[in-house]
């Protein structure tokens, strides 16, 4: 066991001061839990950030990563590489798009979505085609183009000058996106449910409208489905709930069961924008991480945890729903399958704060909505377990 003040105060003097943490250091996660270095448990519903949806250490993940390692960890896309073949053709055959670039993380899936988009655009309607359109509120990612693209002023604030050629619109709102798409117009960017923006879900009728529009102009609709992809949702692919399809879309977080990867896959024709030589990254689709993409991926599916988590999000929701009567400071509940968030009209820190004394982990976005991302694994009686606490919280938030 180790010294978890040691270690704060470590990472308090070498680490760069780019992010808010909190007082604990973890050192250990197994399924649901993960241990702090006092030996504290947790029951995790952050999960690594959307990260774990398999739980901490998720056995057939470890043995993918333990035999790849002792076989063969890297080796460079010069050459071909099986379990990157594998892991792509598993992508492929359950989703609508054709061809995947693999890459290290959701940031780099999105800078490759917007590369390709203006390769693409150019190529087939002409140079001066090369403008994404993004929503007010998304969040993509922290590279310069990613944060640009990311429609939230508070991120990009001092790294002026950004890169030119992106516009926003108001997520849910056509006539916002229709006002923005002009002659530049290459692409437009969503998430089909904003996750970092406060868990706002994309009405169908406003994503159906997106895609006809897309058809209409020629622009290309580049989904990201980094936080909502993969089960999520309730549906492998977020996109799924709409009965629409995207051109590109973008996948990171529990791509590889804890390990970082990230993939930006396209159909045929809109992957046709790029050609050898366009593209690239040196440890992208690396063997060992796509070893433990396939084992991931292949579990989420063989293991139903979809449907899973279509089930047990609809409970989730519905129990988060009924708190509404009893606290009137929640606002409102939103999400989709273990993808929650229930807005505060008062500040949300305070809750977080308490349930983490209390054993349950869960986070916050902005100053006033809950998340709960819990693993894919969760079982309904997980869930009453953390709402107790959850509820606990909420008691003392009443009485402060
Ligand atoms: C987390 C996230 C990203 C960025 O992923 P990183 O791996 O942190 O670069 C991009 N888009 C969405 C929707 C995300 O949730």
């Amino acid at each position: 066991m180790g010294d978890q003040k040691a270690i704060i105060a470590m990472s308090d003097q070498y680490i760069m001061r780019t992010y808010g943490r909190l007082p604990i250091a973890l050192v250990r996660g197994q399924g649901l839990y993960v241990w702090d270095a006092d030996g504290k448990r947790y029951l995790d519903f952050v999960s690594g950030l959307a990260v774990d949806s398999l739980g901490h250490c998720h056995p057939r993940v470890v043995a993918a990563i333990q035999n790849q390692a002792a076989q063969f960890m890297h080796c460079s896309n010069l050459y071909h590489i099986e379990p990157q073949a594998r892991l792509a053709k598993l992508l492929v055959e359950n989703s609508v798009l054709d061809r995947v670039f693999f890459c290290n993380s959701g940031a780099e899936a999105i800078e490759a979505a917007i590369k390709l988009a203006r390769k693409y655009a150019k190529k087939k309607h002409g140079p001066e085609r090369y403008e994404i359109i993004s929503a007010y509120n998304s969040f993509h990612g922290r590279t310069l183009a990613a944060i640009t693209a990311t429609g939230q002023a508070k991120f990009q604030q001092g790294l002026e000058p950004l890169p030119d050629g992106f516009k926003y619109a108001i997520f849910n709102d056509l006539e916002s996106l229709k006002s923005v798409i002009g002659p530049h117009t290459a692409a437009v960017l969503l998430e089909p449910i904003q996750g970092e923006g406060g868990v706002n879900v994309a009405d169908g009728k406003y994503l159906e409208g997106v895609r006809r529009l897309c058809d209409e102009h020629g622009l290309l609709l580049i989904l990201d489905e980094v936080q909502c992809g993969l089960g999520r949702t309730g549906r492998l692919f977020a996109y799924e709930h709409y009965g629409i399809t995207p051109d590109i879309m973008a996948l990171a977080k529990a791509l590889g069961g804890g390990f970082p990867i990230g993939a930006m896959l396209a159909t045929e024709e809109a992957a046709s924008g790029f050609a050898p030589g366009d593209h690239a990254s040196t440890f992208g689709g690396n063997p060992l991480a796509c070893a433990a993409g396939l084992a991931a991926v292949q579990t989420i599916i063989e293991t139903k945890l979809v449907e899973h988590s279509a089930k047990v999000g609809d409970y989730f929701l519905g129990r988060l729903r009924g708190l509404q009567d009893r606290y009137p400071f929640v606002k409102e509940v939103r999400g989709k399958g273990l993808l929650l968030g229930m807005e505060l009209s008062i500040k949300a820190g305070g809750v977080v704060t308490r349930c983490r004394e209390q054993g349950l982990l869960i986070n916050c976005i902005g100053d006033h909505t809950l998340r709960f991302i819990p693993p894919l694994i969760v079982t309904g009686a997980d869930v009453d377990a953390a709402l107790k606490i959850v509820r606990a919280a909420l008691d003392q938030e009443g009485e402060g």
